[in-house]
């Protein structure tokens, strides 16, 4: 998609939208840049840190050295893009109101009430923090549906994922292997078909394991009873 240049002179957007775009174009999605290049590239604007930490409330994730240790004080990092601000109907949008808590449900419940990102379930603790337990939010996507035409959409996230500061700096891919290698054929290939679609899908047990979370208590004891003495 073609983007505005950030300092088009005639483009009527402030220093935020401008940053939104200085970042898009001159550092680029995953890489590097230090507050002097920002200040540099917006001279004589004060305050044009708290602009670019603006853009966080439109789902931009900007890494200091606090979140990503290996940045230097001075660096920071442009993990990803969020809402593109610079276009006024999405801008609009996204400051609108939050979805009510209704149209929260229906995201939820298009998504098997769990996360798009990590596929964990709203109340499951993290496989790598047990004392940590999921809860779950709507986050909104920008979904380009023609060239010219965006929709602000809702997706089911976990808050870990959503703020992007759950990623693991110490990923070990050769123990990921060699847990994949220790899964069954059946569970290699089902692994390998979400990891083709890009999201884990729900297979019976994890539906059934949803509709269970669900149940108001008395009826998960039912159900517990019924399982614990063979009588489905
Ligand atoms: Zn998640």
């Amino acid at each position: 998609m073609s983007v505005p240049r950030w300092d088009d002179e005639t483009l009527k957007a402030g220093t935020m939208v401008r940053t939104a775009l200085w970042l898009v174009t001159v550092v680029g999605e995953g890489n590097v840049f230090t507050k002097e290049e920002h200040r540099n590239a917006f001279p004589g604007i004060s305050q044009a840190d708290r602009r670019m930490r603006d853009l966080r409330d439109y789902d931009w994730v900007i890494h200091t050295n606090t979140e990503d240790a290996t940045l230097r004080p001075q660096e920071q990092r442009f993990v990803k893009a969020g809402v593109p601000v610079w276009q006024r109907d999405v801008k609009r949008a996204a400051t609108s109101p939050a979805i009510t808590a209704k149209q929260r449900q229906a995201v939820f419940a298009a998504d098997d009430y769990q996360c798009v990102t990590c596929g964990i379930a709203g109340g499951e603790t993290y496989a790598d923090s047990p004392s940590e337990t999921a809860v779950l939010a709507a986050s909104s996507r920008t979904v380009r549906l023609s060239h010219d035409r965006t929709e602000l959409m809702y997706v089911t996230e976990c808050k870990r994922c959503r703020s992007g500061t759950g990623n693991d700096q110490s990923a070990d891919l050769a123990r990921l292997l060699s847990d994949i290698r220790d899964l069954d054929e059946a569970e290699q290939r089902r692994l390998l078909l979400w990891i083709k679609r890009g999201r884990r899908g729900a297979t019976p047990i994890d539906r059934a394991w949803t509709a269970y979370r669900r149940l108001p208590s008395e009826a998960r004891d039912t159900l517990l009873g019924h399982l614990d003495d063979g009588t489905l």
